[in-house]
């Protein structure tokens, strides 16, 4: 039986000397030592010296219906009894995963009706370079190969998800682009709060939009197969493009027979106030990614949505080569129709949209007005970014050494409140199923 009953020191010490945690540097962690996260409900956590925490980011972003719900819990207990395992290659399926599919094709946006399944967002995002590779390869054009994305995005840590995000410390590890694969380019983020200058919002997200057309034309459109971006930038900074961004973008991909993925790994399943954040920012993608609030991360699953059109051609095209011996996990999938029941009876795509999203973004606002270092919210729904500057007028952030976004995190954390610093912004992210005073208070906290 594994023993539950150790301090804190005691846990601290095992976790430094058998434990290696992703996105850290190991021997900082050692000697600081990490907060040991021990049970949760709601929307809080509790560590090991029974310190109880509000999560402002839902885990990772993803903890959509909050902690503890039984009915995911009752569905995973109950599926591992009736069939804890089995595989979806070589002719079988089962129950969950049709369900799951069927359940999806529900919720996507119009023209989503075929899905495939990995463990993980990265997976996932993996899965769209390959099957995207192939559709080109079935419709006689297997020159299209390229993928465009945009620096500073995030899609995720495999070799291909590394080089479709656009995150130069990730391509570095293992030296100067010794994560990036080649075949993976990047354009600039619409970022215009930090890089717009002089231009009012809608001419930069014009502009950083035609870098894509630009890149299409140096690489030459019968080599690029696909543009993939969040529908607001998440990882990055929470970054809202503007209003003339997503439309142009959508012209060129027309344009140029370029496929469009959208990542909503995080903006999926009610983040911004819509089922999916390709319906907030008007998009219509032909691909989208999902993982995180899929099954509220209470177990790893991820999917691929596919626009029947896409499916039509791989349909036709001879075998999928592909797929992970956990794609449709059947414990998975029950847990993930859980998480979608609970979703629709709760109402909380609604909520998000109508209640809890306006009230936290008023709130937000209210620290613009009135604190000397916000110099912006961004955001939709539960999905927040607050710009910290040095000066307000200028919009001049503080400088890499004084790094705003982890000084704040760390008050953040000893004020038993979880928000994340990402350079120099700070990010919110809580279950879906926060209330109104849970935002107060998180509000209440975030203040310095
Ligand atoms: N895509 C986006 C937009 C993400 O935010 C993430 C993870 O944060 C991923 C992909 C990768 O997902 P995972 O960590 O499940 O591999």
């Amino acid at each position: 039986m594994m023993n539950f009953n150790r301090t804190t020191a005691q846990w601290q010490e095992l976790d430094r000397d058998h434990h290696t945690h992703p996105f850290s540097d190991p021997k900082a962690l050692g000697e600081k030592g990490t907060r040991v996260i021990t049970k949760a409900e709601g929307s809080y956590i509790w560590d090991s010296d029974d310190n109880k925490i509000l999560d402002g980011m839902a885990g990772l972003w993803c903890v959509n219906v909050g902690y503890g719900r039984t009915e995911l819990i009752e569905a995973a207990d109950r599926q591992m009894r009736q069939l804890p395992y089995y595989n979806s290659f070589f002719q079988t399926s089962n129950p969950p995963q049709i369900e799951l599919s069927r359940l999806l094709s529900e919720v996507t946006p119009e023209g989503f009706n075929h899905f495939f399944f990995a463990g993980s967002g990265s997976e996932a995002n993996d899965t769209n370079v390959r099957l995207v590779r192939h559709y080109w390869d079935i419709k006689g054009q297997p020159k299209k190969k390229t993928f465009i994305s945009r620096h500073n995005a995030y899609h995720g840590s495999t070799l291909a998800a590394t080089s479709l995000g656009g995150m130069g410390y990730m391509h570095n590890m293992g030296g100067e682009g010794g994560s990036l694969l080649p075949g993976f380019e990047h354009i600039g983020q619409p970022f215009w709060y930090l890089e717009g200058g002089d231009m009012t919002p809608e001419e930069f997200g014009l502009m950083r939009a035609q870098e894509l057309e630009t890149k299409i034309l140096e690489l030459g459109a019968d080599s690029v197969a696909a543009f993939i971006a969040e529908p607001i930038q998440g990882a990055g900074g929470v970054i809202v493009p503007p209003a003339t961004y997503w439309p142009e973008i959508q012209r060129i991909c027309k344009k140029y027979d370029i496929l469009l993925i959208a990542d909503e790994v995080i903006c999926g399943f009610g983040r911004t106030g819509n089922w999916f954040g390709s319906e907030t920012m008007g998009i219509k993608p032909d691909l989208i990614t999902m993982a995180k609030g899929l099954s509220s991360g209470y177990l790893p699953i991820a999917a691929i949505g596919m626009q029947d059109d896409f499916f039509a051609v791989l349909n036709g095209g001879g075998d999928i080569n592909h797929g992970y011996t956990y794609s449709g996990h059947p414990v998975a999938s029950a847990v993930a129709i859980a998480n979608i029941h609970y979703i629709r009876d709760h109402n909380l795509v609604e909520k998000v949209r109508e209640d809890t999203g306006p009230y936290l973004h008023a709130g937000l606002q209210h620290l613009v007005d009135s604190h000397p270092i916000v110099g912006e919210v961004r955001g939709r729904g539960l999905m927040a970014g607050i710009q910290l500057v040095k000066d307000k007028a200028s919009r001049t952030t503080f400088s890499g050494d004084e790094d705003a976004g982890t000084v704040c995190r760390d008050h953040c954390f000893s004020n038993n409140l979880i928000m994340r610093g990402v350079g120099q912004s700070m990010i919110i992210s809580p279950p879906l199923t926060i209330s109104r005073i849970e935002i107060d208070e998180l509000l209440a906290k975030a203040k310095i």
